[in-house]
């Protein structure tokens, strides 16, 4: 039997006045537990400083067995150094074969910093890994190509793309186990703050089940108010091309392709983006892509589920319009 780890990340969803907010798993994490379910694998969901009672029969639905609160002091519990190494001394502890965790910022942050500390193989942006012959794949020229990389080691490290595999239900019980990592610190990386910067971010774009991006067509700043106000209506994120972010229109936290996030939502909106090789490897994986675009040549075109042969900001306006009117 193999331990496998998984890197659990968690929200805080505030509630109202009456009662306290409660921690809650972030949705993204249950398609990486599906994955983590293989044969002779038994799961560790590692959780920093949250509240297990309220995330303990989530995670049991979905086929965790054994509960790791990874207690951390309060002034480091944000610190990538000190997340990292609790994980690489709980990694130790609980005897863990490989760890899994999501290629998001958190992730990004906190997997090479284990990685290099327990000098074990990492692969970032994993669409799926085979934990018995430990395979990872990862998806490369706009997922023209499919690598497969053998790891060895003790310990493997792989880091799994958000939304790359379908989170299916497997009721199991878990038992809680403690990791106190209390006398942790770090000497030289030091948290001053945190906090969201921008607007955009309040939906994570690798986490968004619906996204809609704008390209060079939106024509300046003032048009991606259009789309985010779209967004607003469908509950999505704002993406944005490199075009978008070089002219200075939206944040590079926006962007999406093969130099930005990398995302695989439910339904991609593209919004007078022309589907150049560069903007596809970050979108291709998406489960549904709509296009609006007035030339109907271009690449997105014949690259998508649907499109509308449009002018976007003509278009964009009259959709939230509808969406205002349910
Ligand atoms: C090494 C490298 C890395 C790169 N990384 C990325 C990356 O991560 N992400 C990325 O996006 N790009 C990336 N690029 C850039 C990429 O090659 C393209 O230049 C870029 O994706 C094009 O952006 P766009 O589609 O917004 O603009 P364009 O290609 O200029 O397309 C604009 C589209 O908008 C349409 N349009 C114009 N006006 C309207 C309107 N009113 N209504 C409807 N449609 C309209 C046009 O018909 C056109 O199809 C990279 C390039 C390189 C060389």
């Amino acid at each position: 039997m193999k331990n496998i780890g998984i890197i659990i990340e968690t929200d805080i969803r505030e509630s109202d006045a009456e009662e306290l907010d409660k921690s809650e798993v972030k949705a993204i994490c249950f398609g990486m537990i599906t994955l983590a379910r293989q044969k002779n694998c038994e799961l560790f969901a590692f959780v920093f400083n949250a509240e297990i009672k309220d995330l303990k029969s989530e995670l049991e639905s979905f086929g965790i067995t054994n509960l790791v609160n990874v207690v951390l002091a309060p002034e480091h519990q944000n610190n990538p150094a000190v997340r990292a190494k609790a994980m690489v001394n709980a990694v130790k502890d609980f005897n863990i074969h490989a760890v899994l965790g999501l290629s998001t910022p958190m992730g990004k942050d906190l997997l090479p910093r284990a990685a290099a500390q327990l000098d074990a193989p990492l692969v970032m942006d994993c669409i799926h890994v085979d934990l018995e012959n430990f395979l990872a794949k990862t998806s490369h020229y706009s997922g023209k190509a499919i690598a497969t990389i053998k790891t060895a080691g003790e310990t493997l490290i792989f880091g799994i793309r958000p939304n790359a595999v379908e989170p299916v239900m497997a009721q199991a019980s878990a038992r809680i186990l403690k990791f106190d990592g209390t006398d942790l610190v770090a000497t030289k990386l030091k948290v001053i703050k945190t906090g969201k910067n921008d607007k955009s971010a309040n939906i994570n774009l690798a986490e968004a089940d619906i996204i809609i991006a704008g390209g060079r067509g939106m024509q300046n700043s003032e048009n991606f108010n259009l789309i985010s106000k779209c967004a607003e209506r469908l509950n999505a994120a704002l993406g944005a091309s490199r075009v978008a972010v070089d002219e200075g229109w939206v944040p590079y936290s926006m962007q999406v392709g093969q130099t930005g996030e990398k995302v695989s939502p439910k339904v991609y909106i593209a919004c007078g983006i022309s589907g150049s090789i560069q903007h596809f490897a970050g979108m291709k994986t998406s489960r549904m892509i709509i296009a609006i675009n007035r030339d109907e040549n271009a690449a997105i075109m014949s690259n998508c589920d649907y499109y509308a042969k449009s002018d976007v900001l003509k278009i964009i306006p009259r959709l939230t319009e509808l969406l205002k009117n349910g």
